[in-house]
């Protein structure tokens, strides 16, 4: 459909009312997911990328100049041109994390875009193909009307001993089923799809290096949201029916949220003009390692933005509880610190020491960027430890926002759950709710377990660096110092 160019949250909103698509909450069908009290929140973490709200450094952090077009266009749709870019995008989310203290979704297609960029350049030098011109074009769609691009890479796998080709039921990875004259027609489900019911465009990309039997999952697309064949499952969270409650305290972060769905492609139509490999297996790899290092460099600045957040929760509710000064409780805030900025090193490190690809297109130090990232799966576990340990054991006592609205109970709650003296006993209860969210709630979906999960499990970073860090080198360092022949 056309629409409009998005430049306000607003017209985002209304963007996605105009999307028909066929979206499953709690086994029901939701014909309107822009209110959904469930999908909302996460909708909204979404639409801050169309806000330059009040940081003066956000209009040059969400802002860049199309190097196709000149135009100014959202970094999320952008070809990274530098290594200042690739320190920006950091910046920019490292800003986002802190205004929503969630996963605000929309890097992964920008992610996806850079990775496609060089390796279809990449294969249209050694295949004689033409991908790479389409990828542009495809590209400048979505600056143009300033899209919001779910990328989606993680394949459900099936038998994980098992290669595609070889799985009992082999839709366990997107594949292509038939080859038309206009186009392709593809099958099977992406799993974990991070905002993607919050996106207008689906841009496929294969999950694993493929090999030559496996041609037909060598396969790279874009396709509407709304595209016949899609259907969308929302994955759940904990504590995610608080939101259908009506009591926003309980839910901690009440505004924001983060989403996964399982998407599923029931032959699905993919016209040749977005399609951006179809076979090239040899290719396929490259797809996975480029993209992984990109979303793994994106780690080293999102989470430090919730870090930042929950930073300052611990300040909070120590100062609430009458503890700041403590000399341990300002160690332990030290250490969450000490934790947070060490991820954020990493995340602009690795864009540092970025580097031109052939196409152009800058790519991140892939071996820093799985550092960064294999940091990401375990510092903010120390950090939220770290924060529940300060906050105390009322984070999980805390009675609901209806006790609090009922005078029969109300008093005591007031009475009895005061901190310092001055401090409202409202707001203490708020900081706790929110570090209970952030900590084991909704929040902790996005804060902890895609920390794991998001962009590679750790044991992928693990292979990467052994890979990666040239050992023989150092062997030859030990050698020389040693005098060993
Ligand atoms: Fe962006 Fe971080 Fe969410 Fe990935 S996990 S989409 S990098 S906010
Ligand atoms: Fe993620």
């Amino acid at each position: 459909m056309m629409r409009m160019r998005i430049d306000s949250p607003e017209a985002y909103f209304e963007s996605l009312r105009g999307l028909e698509r066929r979206i499953y909450v709690m086994g029901e069908r939701v014909e309107n997911p822009v209110d959904h009290p469930m999908i909302r929140p996460s909708m909204n973490a979404v639409a801050e990328t169309y806000d330059l709200g009040q940081e003066p450094e956000a209009e040059e952090l969400l802002f860049v100049k199309s190097h196709l077009t000149g135009e100014r266009v959202s970094r999320f749709t952008h070809i990274h041109q530098s290594t200042e870019d690739l320190v920006n995008k950091v910046l920019m989310q490292r800003l986002l994390g802190r205004r929503t203290s969630t996963c605000f979704q929309r890097c992964v297609g920008m992610d996806g875009i850079n990775a496609l960029y060089s390796v279809t350049y990449e294969c249209d030098q050694a295949c004689g193909t033409e991908y790479h011109d389409r990828l542009k074009e495809y590209i400048r769609y979505i600056q143009s009307e300033n899209l919001v691009v779910d990328g989606a890479m993680t394949d459900v796998k099936g038998d994980r001993s098992l290669r595609p080709a070889d799985q009992a039921d082999p839709d366990m990875f997107v594949r292509v089923v038939e080859r038309r004259s206009d186009g392709i027609v593809v099958r099977g489900a992406k799993a974990h799809q991070t905002g993607s019911i919050n996106s207008h465009e689906i841009l496929v990309m294969p999950t694993t290096a493929m090999r030559e039997n496996e041609a037909d999952y060598a396969v790279s697309f874009a396709v509407p949201a709304d595209a016949e064949g899609i259907t969308f499952i929302l994955g759940r969270q904990p504590s995610d029916t608080r939101k259908l409650e009506g009591s926003p305290l309980d839910v901690g972060n009440p505004r924001y949220g983060s989403q996964e769905a399982l998407v599923v492609f029931d032959d699905v139509f993919v016209p040749w003009e977005r399609v951006f490999m179809c076979g090239e297996h040899e290719q396929s790899g490259k797809v996975v390692e480029r993209f992984a290092a990109y979303h793994r460099q994106s780690y080293g600045g999102c989470k430090v933005g919730v870090g930042d957040v929950l930073v300052g929760a611990a300040q909070l509710a120590a100062f609430y509880a009458g503890v700041d000064r403590v000399s341990h409780v300002r160690d332990k805030i030290t250490e969450m610190i000490h934790l947070n900025e060490t991820l954020f090193s990493c995340g602009i490190a690795c864009s540092a020491r970025g580097e031109a690809t052939p196409s152009g297109c800058y790519l991140v130090d892939v071996l820093l960027a799985n550092i960064c990232k294999h940091n990401v799966t375990r510092f903010p576990f120390e950090i939220s430890r770290l924060l529940q340990d300060i906050a105390g054991g009322l984070v999980v006592t805390m009675p609901s926002q209806k006790d609090f609205e009922n005078p029969e109970v109300a008093p005591y709650l007031e009475k009895y759950l005061k901190g310092s003296a001055d401090i409202p006993t409202l707001d203490r209860v708020k900081v706790l709710k929110f570090i209970e969210n952030m900590t084991m709630g909704c929040g902790a979906a996005a804060y902890l377990t895609e920390s794991v999960h998001g962009a590679g499990s750790p044991q992928a970073q693990r292979i990467m660096i052994y890979r990666l860090a040239d050992l023989e080198e150092k062997v030859k360092y030990v050698k020389r110092l040693a005098d060993i022949d």
